[in-house]
């Protein structure tokens, strides 16, 4: 069989080498004669296991010491609720960043807790025909006092991405469910990052917060102990059963990720990706990418078909070169090719050149 390419959004293509080795150990991990799933976490094992997990992913994102690294439950969403939760208290305002449809569910989730008046929104989009761009405010002149500035540098569905440093006068909190390890950031920036595993890291359902310890101290609303930071640092992220296969998987992606040089390394690749394929889209007059150069996605690049009539063409005839998960979502439509760090550049390659020959055949 040839390679299949898997351009998912999410959950995402993860690393061969890692898929391989957790089906060797599968039935036997650690020489224990059972599965990784079939122990208890709090098995010396299994807590080598998370204390490995954690140093790797302190040294890939160079986190310093006065953050927290959480292992927690409810992928990106549940951070939507846990952020609000854990950070705002009754009295607290907070502001939401808007550049797509993901910051903008997190702000529904936040009004929904929280309530209206606590949550100001910002869109910071400008569409000038048909292309969409950030256009960031002078946060500095807005006289309020939040908890902190909620932003999300890379909109999935959008593939729209910023690469400037935000400059807030408020803790940062990011939602970096599909750029996080695809390049380097300073964590010293941030008060909070979390991230959905299910497109850099590992399986969904699992997501990791790192948060700077003087959050802990900010009041917090009522809410479910397994979604609260406190408990989940004094517990090591285990105040109920963690999902411990997650877990696993991420840690060998971390292990993975050293082996390929870290992040520095794959965020050359990240780049390199992502320019091949938007420079064809952008030579090639049968597709188009709706979003500014500056803005667009590394992980998720959006295009287009001109004649949008040959859609379901397009994505058969990609699936049948192996080239899978290419639609859009279907909020915004067309197409998207997702490219986490597992994606090699032969996919895009591939990719590449599908596309070069379904335009030719159809022009
Ligand atoms: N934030 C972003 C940026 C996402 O891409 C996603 C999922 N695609 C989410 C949040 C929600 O994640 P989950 O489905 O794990 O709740």
């Amino acid at each position: 069989m040839s390679a299949t390419y898997n351009f998912c959004a999410g959950p995402a293509m993860l690393p061969q080498p890692v898929m391989q080795k957790a089906q060797e150990e599968l039935l036997d991990w650690n020489g224990q004669g059972v599965s990784v799933m079939e122990v208890s976490h709090r098995s010396k094992e299994f807590i080598a296991l998370t204390q490995q997990a954690e140093a790797d992913i302190r040294e890939l994102m160079n986190i310093p010491s006065n953050y927290h690294v959480l292992f927690m439950h409810g992928g990106g969403r549940g951070q939507f609720a846990a952020v609000v939760n854990n950070l705002l208290g009754e009295q607290g305002k907070a502001l939401y960043l808007v550049d797509g449809s993901w910051s903008s569910s997190a702000v529904d989730e936040a009004k929904k807790l929280a309530g209206d008046e606590q949550i100001d929104t910002l869109n910071i989009i400008e569409k000038t025909h048909g292309v969409s761009r950030v256009v960031l405010p002078e946060l500095s002149e807005l006289k309020q006092e939040y908890r902190y500035l909620h932003y999300c540098p890379n909109e999935t569905v959008d593939g729209i991405e910023i690469f400037e440093e935000i400059n807030s006068p408020w803790p940062i909190v990011a939602d970096m469910s599909s750029n996080i390890m695809s390049r380097e950031i300073d964590v010293s920036r941030y008060g909070l990052i979390y991230a959905g595993a299910q497109k850099n890291i590992g399986p969904s359902g699992l997501s990791i917060v790192i948060v700077r310890d003087d959050l802990l101290e900010y009041p917090q609303l009522p809410q479910a102990s397994i979604m609260d930071y406190r408990l989940a640092v004094k517990h090591d992220s285990m105040f109920n059963t963690p999902p411990t296969f997650a877990w696993y998987l991420a840690a060998e992606v971390f292990k993975w990720l050293k082996v390929q040089g870290g992040v520095a390394e794959v965020a050359k690749t990240n780049a390199r990706k992502a320019e091949m394929l938007y420079d064809f889209i952008d030579s090639c007059d049968f597709y188009e990418n709706r979003v500014a150069k500056d803005n667009r996605s590394r992980m998720n690049v959006t295009f287009y078909l001109k004649d949008e009539s040959l859609n379901e063409q397009f994505l058969a005839q990609a699936k049948a070169a192996g080239l899978v998960a290419l639609k859009g979502h279907r909020s915004v439509g067309g197409m998207r090719a997702s490219l986490y760090n597992a994606m090699p550049l032969t996919g895009v390659e591939a990719l590449v050149s599908f596309m070069k020959d379904f335009a030719n055949g159809n022009a």
